[in-house]
């Protein structure tokens, strides 16, 4: 049996996060082991975030756009982002840097199989990976069972971000290539929310993703039918080669995830809700996280002591999914008058939870009120007959 300071089970955007964190504090000498079942599918993921600060990743940031688009009912609105911006980084990039950092320190080990158990202990937690077991003084666990989860969650709102995108290339001058279509509602919502986001890294060259959020993943013939209309239908392109392309699918919930899963045992990443319920967004949550799990450690002793959830905000999540949920198809007419009344700086820091409470009135002001009021009362009265 092993024994490390910490031991990170799962290493993927929150657990190499986390390692990447220690080894830029002053806990850099003591023994991390990261374990991972050796999941490749991480590579293909894009990660993209808006932030006004910068960011530990910034060198291996793919793109970054100064302006973002949305189109709505209203058609088309372009906006600066003034101290914003809107960056895009290739999972590739990330685990590439990350795994380069983190394999010059030798007080880090990887270890590679499926983890079959964590049991947690007074002094120590256990980890059992195949016949071996690990012993750690702090383990912090991001390994999802969707088993175990369907089961916890039936009592709150469960929705899932499903998309599909390709990388694309055009013989000739097709993009904005300073502008990210965050919003492109030109396609039937069909009971669901359905939109297309389009970054575009030069004239020639973008990224787009057909993304839905809905309780049902659809067939992928039918991701790719909805691709293709947007590119001839709505971008106006005929003559194109796909280079790559994502697929995924995000739980989105408002489950209340335990952070303290034992005395050494603390949830990171998605096992601890730390993808934003309402947008699927998390990479920027879990750094974070990150960076306040060592704060805590170095200051108390130990990894528990990160701000709590805000209750103002989730339950503006549970809102927004209960909306979601039940009228998918109204969601491009709420997100059209949130476009059209607020300055998107105010919307990116509603979103980031730093909104001040006169933030807060300006925005719900400029909303539609009905449904919001209707989801309000089917969750803070009806849930609790
Ligand atoms: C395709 C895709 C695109 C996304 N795009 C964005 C985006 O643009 N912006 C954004 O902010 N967020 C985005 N997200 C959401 C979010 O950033 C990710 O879900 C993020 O990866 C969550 O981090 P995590 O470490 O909790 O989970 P993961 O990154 O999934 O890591 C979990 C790790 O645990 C390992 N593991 C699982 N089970 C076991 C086991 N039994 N034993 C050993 N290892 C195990 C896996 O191999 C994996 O490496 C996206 C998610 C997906 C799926």
């Amino acid at each position: 049996m092993t024994h490390h300071d910490f031991i990170i089970a799962g290493g993927g955007a929150a657990g190499l996060s986390l390692a990447y964190h220690l080894m830029l504090s002053p806990l850099r000498n003591r023994s991390i082991l990261i374990i991972d079942k050796d999941d490749d599918d991480q590579l293909q993921r894009n990660w993209g975030f808006w932030t006004r600060q910068p960011t530990l990743f910034d060198d291996v940031a793919h793109h970054t756009w100064s302006q973002v688009e949305f189109v709505g009912d209203g058609g088309r609105q372009l906006m600066d982002l003034g101290d914003y911006h809107y960056t895009l980084m290739h999972g590739a990039h990330f685990y590439r840097f990350v795994l380069q950092q983190l394999a010059a320190c030798p007080n880090v080990t990887f270890a590679r199989g499926v983890i079959r158990n964590i049991e947690d202990g007074a002094e120590t937690a256990r980890v059992t990976v195949g016949e071996e077991t690990h012993r750690g003084d702090w383990v912090f666990d991001s390994v999802v069972k969707p088993a175990e989860l369907k089961g916890e969650i039936t009592r709150h709102h469960l929705l899932h971000m499903h998309f599909k995108g390709w990388e694309i290339e055009t013989p000739w001058l097709a993009f904005n290539p300073h502008a990210a279509r965050l919003f492109d509602f030109r396609t039937p919502q069909r009971g669901a929310m359905r939109f297309f986001y389009l970054m575009p890294y030069s004239e020639c060259h973008a990224f787009v993703e057909y993304t839905l959020f809905s309780a049902n993943v659809l067939k992928q013939d039918e991701y790719e039918q909805a691709l293709r209309d947007y590119v001839r239908s709505a971008l106006g392109i005929r003559d194109y080669r796909v280079v790559s392309e994502e697929n995924g699918v995000v739980p989105l919930t408002d489950y209340p995830f335990p952070r303290r899963a034992g005395s050494r045992v603390m949830t990171i990443g998605a096992k601890a809700g730390r993808i934003k319920p309402s947008t699927g967004y998390s990479f920027l949550r879990v750094q974070k996280d990150s960076a306040a799990i060592v704060q805590s450690l170095l200051c108390a002793g130990h990894p528990f002591g990160v701000p709590a959830d805000v209750p103002f905000y989730r339950l503006c999540d549970s809102i927004m999914l209960d909306i979601m949920a039940r009228h998918g198809e109204q969601i491009k007419p709420i997100f059209t008058a949130l476009f059209k009344h607020n300055p998107i700086q105010r919307i990116f820091r509603f979103l980031d939870e730093a909104t001040s409470p006169a933030e807060n009135l300006a925005l719900m002001a400029s909303l539609p009120p009905r449904l919001f009021l209707q989801s309000l009362f089917r969750l803070k009265v009806l849930r609790r007959l």
